[in-house]
């Protein structure tokens, strides 16, 4: 290593997140050696602080810092839906469009055989712990539109068949192979509106 320790070690964390090649890390370390030292301090905090304060909502599985979270805990929410997520990031996107006034449950992933990711090790046991809730009258799949949330939503409406509950995927004016985050809200709304039940 060519550079003194602290930035070499800084270096090194940069790359290891999602995205960023050893260049752009290189670029964010130097970069934070220029930010004002109560700049770096609060994103130090804000680093741990995720760590720290934030758990799982023990009925959804989204992140939250109070659990149950602020969307179960809702009483204003109609019970009887809920709509079947990949991450939290897609949670917010199907709440920024405002169409959507039921339930969610957050998977954290998506199954993929080719990713040694099974059934088992996403949030599944806990969506169907909640089914068993006879005022659950339907499921919506809204897991992406590629490989992984199709093979998912596929998974999920022949495990939950025996439930008698009404199962649907979100309508694919979405980019196909397109994450939901990256859809606009009125694409969103459309693919929501336009669900078709799963048979
Ligand atoms: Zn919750």
């Amino acid at each position: 290593m060519f550079y003194p320790e602290p930035i070499a070690k800084l270096i090194e964390a940069f790359s290891r997140l999602p995205g960023i090649g050893p260049k752009t890390a290189a670029r964010l370390a130097f970069h934070v050696l220029r930010m004002k030292e109560e700049d770096v301090i609060d994103f130090a905090k804000a680093l741990v602080n995720v760590k720290r304060n934030l758990t799982y909502c023990s009925v959804c599985c989204n992140i939250t810092d109070v659990d149950p979270c602020r969307i179960c805990s809702d009483k204003t929410r109609d019970v009887s839906a809920i709509c079947v997520v990949q991450e939290p990031k897609d949670l917010v996107a199907m709440e920024r469009t405002k169409e959507f006034n039921g339930m969610y449950h957050v998977l954290h992933g998506a199954i993929s055989p080719m990713d040694g990711v099974g059934p088992d090790d996403i949030r599944i046991a806990e969506l169907v712990r909640r089914l068993s809730d006879e005022r659950v009258q339907e499921m919506i799949l809204a897991t992406n539109a590629n490989i992984e949330g199709e093979a998912t939503a596929m998974y999920l409406s022949r495990l939950v068949k025996p439930f008698g509950i009404k199962v649907t995927r979100i309508a694919h004016g979405l980019p196909v192979g397109g994450d939901l985050e990256y859809a606009d809200e009125v694409t969103l709304s459309k693919a929501l509106e336009g669900r078709r039940e799963l048979n």
